[in-house]
């Protein structure tokens, strides 16, 4: 099924004439730039930083293109794939008129950026097992809904949503299916990017912030039909990302290597952890899921949560959210401060 885009996108956004920055006028070789009332001269910084960045992302877009083995229009960035989720929220959903279904447990960031955006929350919670529910998410889609929100692997449930679930809404949906797979690096699981050629209304977000590690960089990505990302490059702001974030993406994409290793010690390390946290009786369940983080249900959630504050570790408390009633998402750290989460946790007594 090849879904229309365009007639799904806000009219205002089809009509919309996008700002035209100096630097994406003028695409030919220049030596002298006067075009944009920059700074001359330089920084006052051992770097120069005076000129603005592409809009376009170019190399950056086109490094990204070689890892998913796609085309630079198929990708778009931004300053983390959290603005990515306020864009493709933009493009396609009128305020206070149209819906997006999102799946809870999940990654709060769906909703709230719809609810900045006035556009109505859908939930479907997951199944007891954190798996879809496939027919209920089905059934539940109206006129209204524009985007579904599916992310895996989930945060903060760690599993994958099966790629036969996703063809399923694919196929059923004349909407856009949103997959975040911020933890995809973590997962054996296969990523549904392959589905994009067959499928125009799927849009996957990746992140470096991640396995990639560079959160503070805050670079994000959203991966599409050709149609989809010019739509998202319209209501973006020119400038998005940064010259530092995209100087230093495109070198860290270099290093693929010391990323894998890591994501190896991830492995190895969450094994561990799982083997320790068996041992605890006050842990009364664990969700080993296939990311860089362990969901545990505990006997006292708020009460792990300050005997391990006390002691300088930070984990999430998920209690607030629905079906994770006393849950801690807790992240895999290096070999030390997981051997001191280890020797804290021995220590508390029921
Ligand atoms: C961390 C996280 C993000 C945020 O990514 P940024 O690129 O840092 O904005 C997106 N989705 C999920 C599910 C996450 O856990």
């Amino acid at each position: 099924m090849k879904v229309d885009i365009k007639a799904l996108v806000r009219p205002n956004i089809v009509n919309l004439k996008p700002y035209s920055s100096a630097r994406s006028e003028f695409d030919g070789v220049a030596s002298v730039f006067l075009d944009a009332n920059e700074n001359a001269f330089g920084s006052p910084l051992d770097e120069d930083y005076n000129r603005y960045p592409d809009p376009l992302q170019k190399e950056l877009r086109q490094r990204l293109a070689e890892l998913y083995t796609l085309d630079t229009e198929n990708i778009c960035v931004g300053n983390g794939s959290d603005e990515l989720i306020d864009h493709v929220i933009r493009v396609f959903c009128n305020p206070s008129e149209d819906e997006i279904i999102v799946c809870p447990p999940t990654f709060k960031m769906y909703e709230v950026a719809a609810e900045m955006n006035d556009v109505t929350v859908k939930k479907i919670l997951l199944n007891a097992d954190f798996s879809l529910d496939v027919d209920l998410l089905l059934q539940s889609i109206s006129e209204k809904t524009k985007l579904i929100f599916l992310c895996s692997p989930n945060n903060p449930t760690g599993n994958v949503v099966p790629l036969q679930d996703v063809k399923k809404l694919l196929n059923a949906f004349s909407g856009i299916v949103v997959v975040d797979e911020a933890y995809i690096d973590f997962s054996s699981q296969p990523s549904v990017i392959g589905e994009i050629k067959n499928h125009n209304n799927l849009l996957v977000l990746r992140t470096l912030s991640k396995a990639w590690g560079l959160a503070g960089l805050r670079v994000g990505v959203a991966v599409a039909d050709k149609e989809i990302i010019d739509w998202m490059l319209r209501v973006k702001m020119p400038y998005n990302v940064n010259t530092v974030s995209q100087k230093m993406a495109i070198a860290a994409l270099q290093n693929k290597m010391q990323v894998d290793t890591w994501n190896a010690t991830v492995g190895n390390q969450k094994q561990r952890l799982l083997k320790e946290f068996g041992r605890y009786p006050f842990f009364r369940k664990v969700f080993p899921g296939e990311a860089n983080f362990i969901l545990v249900k505990v006997d006292d959630a708020s009460r792990v949560y300050r005997f391990l504050a006390a002691e300088g570790i930070i984990v999430r408390n998920q209690s607030s959210q629905p079906l994770l009633d006393n849950c801690l998402r807790i992240t895999i750290g290096t070999p030390e401060e997981n051997d001191k989460l280890i020797d804290i946790l021995n220590q508390y007594e029921q």
